[in-house]
Protein backbone atom coordinates (compact mmCIF):
# COMPACT_ATOMS: atom_id res chain seq x y z
CA UNK A 1 0.00 0.00 0.00
CA UNK A 2 1.22 3.22 -1.19
CA UNK A 3 -0.05 6.14 0.80
CA UNK A 4 2.63 9.16 -0.21
CA UNK A 5 1.00 11.88 -1.37
CA UNK A 6 1.81 14.26 -3.48
CA UNK A 7 2.77 18.09 -3.25
CA UNK A 8 -0.52 19.25 -5.93
CA UNK A 9 -2.35 16.76 -3.85
CA UNK A 10 -1.49 18.26 -0.46
CA UNK A 11 -2.28 21.83 -2.20
CA UNK A 12 -5.65 20.86 -3.72
CA UNK A 13 -6.59 18.94 -0.16
CA UNK A 14 -5.36 22.14 2.10
CA UNK A 15 -7.20 24.62 -0.44
CA UNK A 16 -10.58 22.86 0.13
CA UNK A 17 -9.92 22.55 4.02
CA UNK A 18 -9.56 26.02 4.16
CA UNK A 19 -12.65 26.61 1.95
CA UNK A 20 -14.50 23.98 3.80
CA UNK A 21 -13.55 26.20 7.37
CA UNK A 22 -14.13 29.54 6.17
CA UNK A 23 -17.23 29.05 4.20
CA UNK A 24 -18.94 26.25 5.79
CA UNK A 25 -17.78 25.70 9.00
CA UNK A 26 -19.44 29.04 10.69
CA UNK A 27 -22.40 28.27 9.26
CA UNK A 28 -22.62 24.88 10.95
CA UNK A 29 -24.58 25.96 13.71
CA UNK A 30 -27.42 27.79 11.91
CA UNK A 31 -27.28 24.64 9.84
CA UNK A 32 -28.07 22.72 13.03
CA UNK A 33 -30.67 25.12 14.13
CA UNK A 34 -32.10 25.73 11.03
CA UNK A 35 -33.34 22.33 9.93
CA UNK A 36 -31.93 22.22 6.89
CA UNK A 37 -28.87 22.44 4.55
CA UNK A 38 -27.98 26.16 3.07
CA UNK A 39 -28.27 26.59 -0.41
CA UNK A 40 -25.42 28.59 0.24
CA UNK A 41 -23.59 25.13 0.99
CA UNK A 42 -24.43 23.45 -1.92
CA UNK A 43 -23.69 26.08 -4.36
CA UNK A 44 -20.27 26.73 -2.69
CA UNK A 45 -19.54 23.16 -2.79
CA UNK A 46 -19.92 22.79 -6.16
CA UNK A 47 -18.08 25.36 -6.92
CA UNK A 48 -15.47 23.95 -5.04
CA UNK A 49 -15.75 21.45 -7.38
CA UNK A 50 -16.66 18.95 -4.82
CA UNK A 51 -19.66 17.06 -6.74
CA UNK A 52 -17.92 16.93 -9.88
CA UNK A 53 -14.43 15.25 -8.07
CA UNK A 54 -16.15 12.56 -7.66
CA UNK A 55 -16.43 11.38 -11.05
CA UNK A 56 -14.82 10.93 -14.21
CA UNK A 57 -15.30 13.04 -17.44
CA UNK A 58 -17.42 11.27 -19.57
CA UNK A 59 -20.16 11.99 -17.42
CA UNK A 60 -18.86 15.94 -16.78
CA UNK A 61 -16.72 15.47 -13.52
CA UNK A 62 -13.13 15.55 -13.10
CA UNK A 63 -9.94 13.64 -12.11
CA UNK A 64 -9.29 13.76 -8.65
CA UNK A 65 -6.88 11.11 -6.70
CA UNK A 66 -8.37 9.07 -4.21
CA UNK A 67 -6.00 10.48 -1.66
CA UNK A 68 -7.65 14.05 -2.22
CA UNK A 69 -11.33 12.78 -2.38
CA UNK A 70 -10.58 10.94 1.10
CA UNK A 71 -9.06 14.21 2.80
CA UNK A 72 -11.84 16.81 1.28
CA UNK A 73 -14.59 14.32 2.65
CA UNK A 74 -13.03 14.38 5.60
CA UNK A 75 -12.71 18.22 5.46
CA UNK A 76 -16.26 18.39 4.83
CA UNK A 77 -17.48 16.26 7.82
CA UNK A 78 -15.22 18.04 10.09
CA UNK A 79 -16.73 21.78 9.10
CA UNK A 80 -20.60 20.57 9.00
CA UNK A 81 -21.46 16.66 9.14
CA UNK A 82 -25.27 17.31 8.11
CA UNK A 83 -24.33 19.00 5.17
CA UNK A 84 -21.68 16.00 4.68
CA UNK A 85 -24.07 13.64 5.25
CA UNK A 86 -27.20 15.21 2.81
CA UNK A 87 -24.26 16.04 -0.06
CA UNK A 88 -23.07 12.08 0.40
CA UNK A 89 -26.56 10.50 -0.03
CA UNK A 90 -26.77 13.20 -2.89
CA UNK A 91 -24.12 12.49 -5.28
CA UNK A 92 -22.94 9.50 -3.35
CA UNK A 93 -25.51 6.82 -2.79
CA UNK A 94 -27.75 7.85 -5.14
CA UNK A 95 -25.13 9.27 -7.91
CA UNK A 96 -23.34 6.03 -7.77
CA UNK A 97 -25.44 3.27 -8.59
CA UNK A 98 -26.75 5.26 -11.85
CA UNK A 99 -22.98 5.90 -12.47
CA UNK A 100 -22.15 2.63 -11.97
CA UNK A 101 -25.24 0.31 -13.55
CA UNK A 102 -27.10 3.12 -14.89
CA UNK A 103 -28.20 3.62 -18.88
CA UNK A 104 -26.43 6.32 -20.93
CA UNK A 105 -30.23 7.99 -20.67
CA UNK A 106 -30.22 7.49 -17.25
CA UNK A 107 -26.85 9.32 -17.13
CA UNK A 108 -27.68 12.18 -19.26
CA UNK A 109 -30.65 12.17 -17.48
CA UNK A 110 -29.91 12.62 -13.85
CA UNK A 111 -26.31 12.70 -13.29
CA UNK A 112 -25.70 15.43 -15.49
CA UNK A 113 -27.79 18.04 -13.33
CA UNK A 114 -27.03 16.18 -10.30
CA UNK A 115 -23.19 17.16 -10.71
CA UNK A 116 -24.60 20.40 -11.88
CA UNK A 117 -26.35 21.07 -8.50
CA UNK A 118 -29.69 21.35 -10.20
CA UNK A 119 -31.02 18.17 -8.59
CA UNK A 120 -30.79 16.23 -5.09
CA UNK A 121 -30.98 12.89 -5.07
CA UNK A 122 -32.13 10.30 -2.58
CA UNK A 123 -31.71 6.36 -1.77
CA UNK A 124 -34.40 4.93 -0.84
CA UNK A 125 -34.04 1.48 1.01
CA UNK A 126 -34.95 1.40 4.77
CA UNK A 127 -39.32 1.09 5.17
CA UNK A 128 -41.08 1.32 8.83
CA UNK A 129 -40.49 -2.14 9.24
CA UNK A 130 -37.28 -3.05 7.22
CA UNK A 131 -33.96 -1.51 8.12
CA UNK A 132 -30.85 -3.54 9.13
CA UNK A 133 -33.40 -6.82 7.14
CA UNK A 134 -33.65 -5.44 4.35
CA UNK A 135 -35.06 -8.52 2.84
CA UNK A 136 -38.08 -7.58 4.90
CA UNK A 137 -38.81 -4.39 2.62
CA UNK A 138 -42.36 -4.31 1.50
CA UNK A 139 -42.28 -1.84 -1.58
CA UNK A 140 -42.95 -3.40 -4.96
CA UNK A 141 -43.15 -2.46 -8.63
CA UNK A 142 -45.59 -4.44 -10.94
CA UNK A 143 -45.20 -5.03 -14.17
CA UNK A 144 -47.99 -3.24 -16.71
CA UNK A 145 -48.24 -3.06 -20.70
CA UNK A 146 -46.84 0.55 -20.19
CA UNK A 147 -43.78 -0.58 -17.44
CA UNK A 148 -44.19 -0.55 -13.89
CA UNK A 149 -47.00 0.63 -10.69
CA UNK A 150 -44.64 1.55 -7.88
CA UNK A 151 -46.24 0.66 -4.14
CA UNK A 152 -44.87 0.82 -0.79
CA UNK A 153 -42.92 3.12 1.65
CA UNK A 154 -39.84 4.33 2.75
CA UNK A 155 -38.40 5.70 5.92
CA UNK A 156 -35.10 7.34 7.21
CA UNK A 157 -34.09 8.51 4.27
CA UNK A 158 -31.58 11.36 3.97
CA UNK A 159 -33.16 14.40 1.87
CA UNK A 160 -36.61 12.72 1.58
CA UNK A 161 -38.03 15.99 2.33
CA UNK A 162 -36.23 18.21 -0.17
CA UNK A 163 -35.08 15.50 -3.42
CA UNK A 164 -36.18 15.67 -6.59
CA UNK A 165 -35.27 12.45 -7.41
CA UNK A 166 -34.12 8.67 -5.60
CA UNK A 167 -33.49 5.76 -6.31
CA UNK A 168 -35.97 3.24 -4.73
CA UNK A 169 -35.75 -0.64 -4.09
CA UNK A 170 -38.32 -2.88 -5.21
CA UNK A 171 -39.82 -6.03 -5.29
CA UNK A 172 -40.18 -7.15 -8.76
CA UNK A 173 -40.24 -10.56 -8.31
CA UNK A 174 -41.32 -11.37 -4.63
CA UNK A 175 -40.74 -15.71 -4.36
CA UNK A 176 -37.05 -14.72 -5.54
CA UNK A 177 -36.16 -13.11 -2.05
CA UNK A 178 -33.16 -10.90 -2.48
CA UNK A 179 -32.67 -11.77 -6.08
CA UNK A 180 -36.17 -10.46 -6.46
CA UNK A 181 -35.18 -6.87 -5.76
CA UNK A 182 -35.00 -4.22 -8.90
CA UNK A 183 -33.65 -0.45 -8.16
CA UNK A 184 -35.48 2.09 -9.65
CA UNK A 185 -34.48 5.80 -10.56
CA UNK A 186 -37.79 7.66 -8.98
CA UNK A 187 -38.41 11.04 -10.53
CA UNK A 188 -40.41 12.46 -6.69
CA UNK A 189 -42.44 14.94 -8.91
CA UNK A 190 -43.79 11.52 -10.45
CA UNK A 191 -48.04 11.65 -9.37
CA UNK A 192 -48.72 9.08 -6.30
CA UNK A 193 -45.71 10.00 -4.93
CA UNK A 194 -45.63 12.06 -1.03
CA UNK A 195 -43.48 12.91 1.75
CA UNK A 196 -43.36 12.91 5.01
CA UNK A 197 -42.02 16.75 7.07
CA UNK A 198 -38.68 16.13 8.09
CA UNK A 199 -37.98 14.11 11.30
CA UNK A 200 -36.93 15.59 14.12
CA UNK A 201 -33.43 14.24 14.65
CA UNK A 202 -30.78 14.27 18.20
CA UNK A 203 -28.08 15.47 15.73
CA UNK A 204 -27.17 16.04 11.84
CA UNK A 205 -30.17 18.31 12.22
CA UNK A 206 -29.40 20.38 9.37
CA UNK A 207 -29.18 17.24 7.04
CA UNK A 208 -33.21 16.66 5.90
CA UNK A 209 -34.07 13.04 6.84
CA UNK A 210 -37.90 11.68 6.31
CA UNK A 211 -40.78 9.31 4.47
CA UNK A 212 -41.34 8.85 1.44
CA UNK A 213 -45.15 6.63 0.23
CA UNK A 214 -45.46 5.63 -3.30
CA UNK A 215 -49.42 5.07 -4.35
CA UNK A 216 -49.45 3.30 -7.93
CA UNK A 217 -47.01 5.34 -9.10
CA UNK A 218 -46.55 4.66 -12.77
CA UNK A 219 -43.01 4.26 -13.27
CA UNK A 220 -41.79 3.44 -17.63
CA UNK A 221 -39.84 1.00 -18.10
CA UNK A 222 -36.87 3.38 -18.47
CA UNK A 223 -36.85 3.83 -14.41
CA UNK A 224 -35.50 0.02 -14.04
CA UNK A 225 -31.61 0.84 -13.32
CA UNK A 226 -29.09 -2.41 -14.17
CA UNK A 227 -30.99 -5.48 -14.35
CA UNK A 228 -34.31 -6.88 -13.27
CA UNK A 229 -33.42 -8.81 -9.64
CA UNK A 230 -30.04 -7.10 -9.23
CA UNK A 231 -31.22 -4.56 -6.98
CA UNK A 232 -30.27 -5.65 -3.66
CA UNK A 233 -26.45 -6.25 -4.47
CA UNK A 234 -26.82 -2.88 -6.33
CA UNK A 235 -27.70 -1.69 -2.89
CA UNK A 236 -25.29 -3.23 -1.31
CA UNK A 237 -22.52 -2.79 -3.60
CA UNK A 238 -22.98 1.25 -3.04
CA UNK A 239 -23.26 0.84 0.65
CA UNK A 240 -19.79 -0.54 0.34
CA UNK A 241 -18.60 2.43 -0.84
CA UNK A 242 -21.03 4.74 1.65
CA UNK A 243 -18.59 2.37 4.55
CA UNK A 244 -15.63 4.04 3.39
CA UNK A 245 -17.43 7.46 3.56
CA UNK A 246 -19.16 6.66 6.96
CA UNK A 247 -15.57 6.83 8.06
CA UNK A 248 -14.34 10.25 6.63
CA UNK A 249 -17.60 11.30 8.46
CA UNK A 250 -16.46 9.83 11.59
CA UNK A 251 -12.52 10.71 11.39
CA UNK A 252 -14.06 14.53 10.62
CA UNK A 253 -16.30 15.27 13.23
CA UNK A 254 -13.16 13.54 15.61
CA UNK A 255 -10.99 16.27 14.35
CA UNK A 256 -13.23 19.13 15.06
CA UNK A 257 -13.47 17.81 18.98
CA UNK A 258 -9.82 17.45 18.75
CA UNK A 259 -9.47 20.64 17.54
CA UNK A 260 -11.69 22.21 19.75
CA UNK A 261 -10.12 20.61 22.60
CA UNK A 262 -7.14 21.12 22.26
CA UNK A 263 -7.67 25.07 21.83
CA UNK A 264 -10.18 24.98 25.25
CA UNK A 265 -7.64 22.89 27.12
CA UNK A 266 -4.34 25.36 26.69
CA UNK A 267 -7.09 28.56 27.56
CA UNK A 268 -9.35 27.43 30.33
CA UNK A 269 -7.37 27.65 33.81
CA UNK A 270 -7.89 25.59 36.92
CA UNK A 271 -6.09 25.02 40.25
CA UNK A 272 -3.87 28.39 38.88
CA UNK A 273 -2.87 26.68 35.49
CA UNK A 274 -4.31 25.38 32.39
CA UNK A 275 -6.22 22.49 31.90
CA UNK A 276 -4.07 20.87 29.48
CA UNK A 277 -1.19 20.82 32.03
CA UNK A 278 -3.39 17.81 33.98
CA UNK A 279 -2.73 14.46 33.33
CA UNK A 280 -6.40 13.55 32.97
CA UNK A 281 -6.93 16.13 30.54
CA UNK A 282 -3.78 15.81 28.38
CA UNK A 283 -3.66 12.44 28.11
CA UNK A 284 -7.25 12.31 26.75
CA UNK A 285 -5.92 14.54 24.10
CA UNK A 286 -3.00 12.13 23.44
CA UNK A 287 -5.87 9.44 23.40
CA UNK A 288 -8.24 11.47 20.98
CA UNK A 289 -5.10 11.50 18.30
CA UNK A 290 -4.01 8.00 18.73
CA UNK A 291 -7.98 7.10 17.84
CA UNK A 292 -8.17 9.41 15.14
CA UNK A 293 -5.17 8.43 13.21
CA UNK A 294 -5.91 4.60 13.20
CA UNK A 295 -9.26 5.41 12.02
CA UNK A 296 -7.82 7.34 8.88
CA UNK A 297 -5.47 4.54 8.68
CA UNK A 298 -7.94 1.81 7.97
CA UNK A 299 -10.25 4.11 5.79
CA UNK A 300 -7.12 4.82 3.81
CA UNK A 301 -6.39 1.21 3.68
CA UNK A 302 -10.02 0.69 2.12
CA UNK A 303 -9.71 3.75 -0.19
CA UNK A 304 -6.92 2.51 -1.56
CA UNK A 305 -7.99 -1.17 -2.11
CA UNK A 306 -10.65 0.74 -3.91
CA UNK A 307 -8.90 2.47 -6.25
CA UNK A 308 -7.18 -1.30 -6.91
CA UNK A 309 -10.90 -2.40 -8.19
CA UNK A 310 -10.77 -4.77 -5.11
CA UNK A 311 -14.31 -6.01 -3.51
CA UNK A 312 -13.54 -4.84 -0.04
CA UNK A 313 -15.68 -7.19 1.82
CA UNK A 314 -15.63 -7.23 5.39
CA UNK A 315 -12.61 -4.91 5.69
CA UNK A 316 -14.99 -1.91 5.17
CA UNK A 317 -16.73 -3.03 8.08
CA UNK A 318 -13.57 -3.19 9.91
CA UNK A 319 -12.95 -0.03 9.53
CA UNK A 320 -16.38 1.72 9.27
CA UNK A 321 -16.92 0.28 12.93
CA UNK A 322 -13.83 1.86 14.36
CA UNK A 323 -13.91 5.09 13.16
CA UNK A 324 -17.85 5.65 13.56
CA UNK A 325 -17.39 4.07 17.26
CA UNK A 326 -14.04 6.06 17.77
CA UNK A 327 -15.73 9.28 16.73
CA UNK A 328 -18.44 8.67 19.23
CA UNK A 329 -16.01 8.23 22.15
CA UNK A 330 -13.72 11.05 21.04
CA UNK A 331 -16.79 13.48 21.14
CA UNK A 332 -17.75 12.18 24.45
CA UNK A 333 -14.19 12.90 25.73
CA UNK A 334 -14.62 16.30 24.34
CA UNK A 335 -17.65 17.38 26.29
CA UNK A 336 -16.22 16.06 29.06
CA UNK A 337 -12.97 17.89 28.83
CA UNK A 338 -15.03 20.88 27.97
CA UNK A 339 -16.41 20.33 31.46
CA UNK A 340 -19.89 21.96 32.14
CA UNK A 341 -19.44 24.61 28.95
CA UNK A 342 -19.20 21.35 26.95
CA UNK A 343 -22.72 20.55 27.83
CA UNK A 344 -24.02 23.59 26.37
CA UNK A 345 -24.85 24.89 22.68
CA UNK A 346 -21.95 27.50 23.49
CA UNK A 347 -19.59 25.33 23.06
CA UNK A 348 -19.36 23.24 19.18
CA UNK A 349 -18.61 19.76 20.80
CA UNK A 350 -22.40 19.57 21.91
CA UNK A 351 -23.30 19.31 18.80
CA UNK A 352 -20.03 17.28 17.55
CA UNK A 353 -21.21 14.63 19.90
CA UNK A 354 -24.72 14.66 18.78
CA UNK A 355 -24.07 14.43 15.33
CA UNK A 356 -21.02 11.43 15.75
CA UNK A 357 -24.14 9.25 17.26
CA UNK A 358 -25.24 8.23 13.57
CA UNK A 359 -22.03 6.96 12.27
CA UNK A 360 -23.01 3.10 14.32
CA UNK A 361 -26.26 3.28 12.94
CA UNK A 362 -26.30 4.46 9.45
CA UNK A 363 -25.24 2.52 6.50
CA UNK A 364 -25.16 -0.76 8.48
CA UNK A 365 -25.25 -0.59 12.19
CA UNK A 366 -22.25 -1.64 14.13
CA UNK A 367 -24.05 -5.17 15.05
CA UNK A 368 -24.97 -6.36 11.97
CA UNK A 369 -21.28 -5.48 10.52
CA UNK A 370 -19.67 -7.49 13.57
CA UNK A 371 -21.89 -10.07 12.11
CA UNK A 372 -20.79 -9.85 8.60
CA UNK A 373 -16.64 -9.62 9.81
CA UNK A 374 -17.33 -12.50 12.11
CA UNK A 375 -19.28 -14.62 9.31
CA UNK A 376 -16.32 -13.67 7.43
CA UNK A 377 -13.20 -14.79 9.79
CA UNK A 378 -15.40 -17.94 10.86
CA UNK A 379 -17.11 -19.03 7.46
CA UNK A 380 -13.79 -18.09 5.34
C1 LIG B 1 -30.07 10.20 10.09
C2 LIG B 1 -30.34 8.94 9.33
C3 LIG B 1 -30.19 8.92 7.94
C4 LIG B 1 -30.49 7.77 7.22
N1 LIG B 1 -30.42 7.79 5.84
C5 LIG B 1 -30.83 6.71 5.12
C6 LIG B 1 -30.89 6.77 3.70
O1 LIG B 1 -30.54 7.78 3.07
N2 LIG B 1 -31.37 5.68 3.03
C7 LIG B 1 -31.77 4.54 3.67
O2 LIG B 1 -32.19 3.60 3.01
N3 LIG B 1 -31.71 4.46 5.03
C8 LIG B 1 -31.25 5.51 5.76
N4 LIG B 1 -31.22 5.45 7.15
C9 LIG B 1 -31.65 4.23 7.81
C10 LIG B 1 -30.51 3.42 8.42
O3 LIG B 1 -29.75 2.84 7.40
C11 LIG B 1 -31.16 2.42 9.37
O4 LIG B 1 -31.63 3.16 10.49
C12 LIG B 1 -30.21 1.32 9.80
O5 LIG B 1 -29.88 0.50 8.72
C13 LIG B 1 -30.82 0.47 10.92
O6 LIG B 1 -32.10 0.03 10.59
P1 LIG B 1 -33.32 0.27 11.63
O7 LIG B 1 -33.26 1.68 12.04
O8 LIG B 1 -34.55 -0.24 11.02
O9 LIG B 1 -32.92 -0.62 12.89
P2 LIG B 1 -33.21 -2.18 13.10
O10 LIG B 1 -32.78 -2.92 11.89
O11 LIG B 1 -34.60 -2.35 13.56
O12 LIG B 1 -32.21 -2.50 14.28
C14 LIG B 1 -32.50 -2.21 15.65
C15 LIG B 1 -31.37 -2.80 16.49
O13 LIG B 1 -31.29 -4.23 16.28
C16 LIG B 1 -29.99 -4.58 15.85
N5 LIG B 1 -30.05 -5.68 14.88
C17 LIG B 1 -30.94 -5.85 13.88
N6 LIG B 1 -30.65 -6.96 13.19
C18 LIG B 1 -29.56 -7.51 13.75
C19 LIG B 1 -28.76 -8.68 13.51
N7 LIG B 1 -29.06 -9.53 12.50
N8 LIG B 1 -27.72 -8.94 14.32
C20 LIG B 1 -27.41 -8.10 15.33
N9 LIG B 1 -28.11 -6.98 15.62
C21 LIG B 1 -29.17 -6.69 14.85
C22 LIG B 1 -29.44 -3.33 15.18
O14 LIG B 1 -28.05 -3.34 15.10
C23 LIG B 1 -29.99 -2.24 16.08
O15 LIG B 1 -29.17 -2.11 17.20
C24 LIG B 1 -30.89 6.59 7.90
C25 LIG B 1 -31.00 6.59 9.29
C26 LIG B 1 -30.74 7.75 10.01
C27 LIG B 1 -30.89 7.73 11.52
Amino acid sequence: MDFSTSPDDVAAATAFDRFCQERLAPRAKATDEGLSIPKQNWADLHEMGFFKMHYPEEVGGFEVSWEVRAMAQESLAKACAATFLSTGASIGLFGAPLFVYGSKEQKERWLTPLLNNEIIGCFGLTEPDAGTDVQAIRTSAKKTDKGWILNGEKALITNAPCADVGVIMAYTDKAAGVGGVTMFVVDLKTPGVSRSKPYKKMGLRGSETGGLVFEDVELGNDAVVGELGQGFIQAMQTLELGRIGMCHFGIGIAEAAYDASRKYATQRKAFGKPIARLQAVHFKIADMKIEIDGARLMARQCAWRKHQGEHLGSIASVAKIYATEMAVRVTDAAVQVHGGWGYTDDSVVERLYRDARLGPIGEGTSEIQRELIARDLLDG
